[in-house]
């Protein structure tokens, strides 16, 4: 997950989610997703049950996408090919409804 992880900026903080300031390498995907309704990136949130989820500053999602799910869906696709050609990922209505770009 290396190559993946070097490509990450920080999205930053995530309207009413709250952010979890100390998990930033807990996010492998964080500055790859945007949100396909609005295109913003997602950023870091943890959900209402402690777990770890990407949210939509624009609150366009009525619920944040598990983050655990949505990265076992663009990793698992992305070393058949190479993480380091994602270029970045479109998130849509859960976490298998995703876009994949590559560099
Ligand atoms: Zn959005």
């Amino acid at each position: 997950m290396t190559n993946t992880q070097a490509l990450h900026a920080d999205a930053g903080d995530v309207g009413a989610a709250v952010l979890d300031e100390s998990a930033t390498d807990a996010y492998p995907l964080l500055g790859l997703l945007s949100c396909r309704c609005c295109e913003q990136r997602l950023g870091r949130a943890v959900g209402p049950a402690g777990i770890r989820t990407y949210g939509c500053a624009a609150g366009c999602r009525s619920t944040p996408i598990d983050a655990a799910a949505v990265e076992r869906v663009v990793l698992d696709t992305a070393e058949r090919i190479d993480p380091a050609l994602v270029a970045s990922v479109v998130v849509g209505a859960d976490p298998t409804d995703v876009y994949i770009f590559w560099t």
